[in-house]
């Protein structure tokens, strides 16, 4: 797998740094360290990607595979209602350049989003 060694989900992804909740062999997933609701759960890909922009057809198994271990996240936690959110790049909210879908629950959310 590819790891920027300055990149801090590679860190964490690699186990030198956080506490990984589940891993596969093409995704992680961990606890949101500044939680924005009761459970804030971050899912990325072992890979290092930057953004949803370098997403391709080749790239297609791996974003489902985000997608799933979302969901199976969620089913595990209890969460029948749950936000999931891709920021990608600064302008749209996106602070850490390691490609990471959040998955929001526990309570209810707003539209739109701010
Ligand atoms: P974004 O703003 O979409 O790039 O989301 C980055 C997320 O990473 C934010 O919700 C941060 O709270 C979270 N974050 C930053 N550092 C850590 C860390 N060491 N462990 C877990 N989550 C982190
Ligand atoms: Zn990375």
């Amino acid at each position: 797998m590819s790891k920027a060694d300055d990149c801090l989900f590679c860190r964490i992804v690699a186990g030198e740094v956080g506490t990984l909740i589940f891993a596969d062999d093409e995704v992680a997933a961990f606890e949101d360290i500044n939680p924005q609701a009761p459970h804030h759960l971050l899912v990325v890909p072992r890979q290092h990607i930057a953004t949803a922009a370098e997403l391709s057809p080749a790239r297609e198994a791996l974003a489902g595979r985000l997608l799933t271990t979302a969901a199976r996240l969620a089913r595990e936690r209890h969460m029948p209602d749950y936000r999931l959110v891709m920021n990608c790049g600064a302008q749209a909210g996106q602070s850490v350049f390691h490609l990471h879908l959040h998955v929001l629950g526990g309570r209810s959310f707003g539209w739109p989003p701010g």
